[in-house]
């Protein structure tokens, strides 16, 4: 760019009437960008989110104490400690995730032969401190009751495709 160039560039404004007129073209297009936590948008139901132990429509607890997501944990976060009822059906005692260490990679839920661990559609569990993170079997069960309909929709809809 010449010397004239640039001198009549900035004489006239050239760079900012430009950046004027780039708003103003956006101004009346649909906005691409959403009002969150207002507005969100529609999430895979695949989508890998918080936790959730889920019980069976009878109220029973569906978790078998197998240990499978234990074992296939990647990332170590399961713990599980399990022993026989008096009607000799076997159910955990303690079923601890350490969310901390998690990684979301879904193993535990592919593992899983009766849907009980699953990663709902929750992703806002932020909290203040890492302890808040670490997750025992109540809070999982809480989980599952909270998301239950919408996990129990979204595993219907991806049943077609496994
Ligand atoms: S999602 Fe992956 S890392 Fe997290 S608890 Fe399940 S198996 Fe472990
Ligand atoms: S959540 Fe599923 S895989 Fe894990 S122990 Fe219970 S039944 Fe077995």
């Amino acid at each position: 760019m010449t010397f004239l160039d640039k001198t009549a560039r900035s004489f006239f404004l050239v760079e900012i009437v430009k950046g004027f007129w780039l708003t103003l073209k956006y101004f009346f297009k649909p906005k691409v960008t959403i009002n969150y936590p207002f507005e969100k948008n529609a999430i895979s139901p695949r989508f890998r989110g918080e936790h959730a132990l889920r019980r069976y429509p009878n109220g029973e607890e569906r978790c078998i104490a197998c240990k499978l997501c234990e074992a296939i944990c990647p990332a170590l976060a399961i713990t599980i400690e399990a022993e026989a009822r008096d009607d000799g059906s076997r159910r955990t005692t303690r079923y601890d995730i350490d969310m901390t260490k998690c990684i979301y990679c879904g193993l535990c839920q592919e593992a899983c032969p009766v849907d009980a661990i699953v990663e709902g559609p929750n992703f806002e569990f932020a909290t203040e401190t890492r302890e808040e993170l670490y997750y025992d079997k109540d809070k999982l069960l809480e989980n599952g009751e909270r998301w239950e309909a919408q996990i129990a929709a979204n595993l219907k809809m991806d049943a077609p495709y496994r």
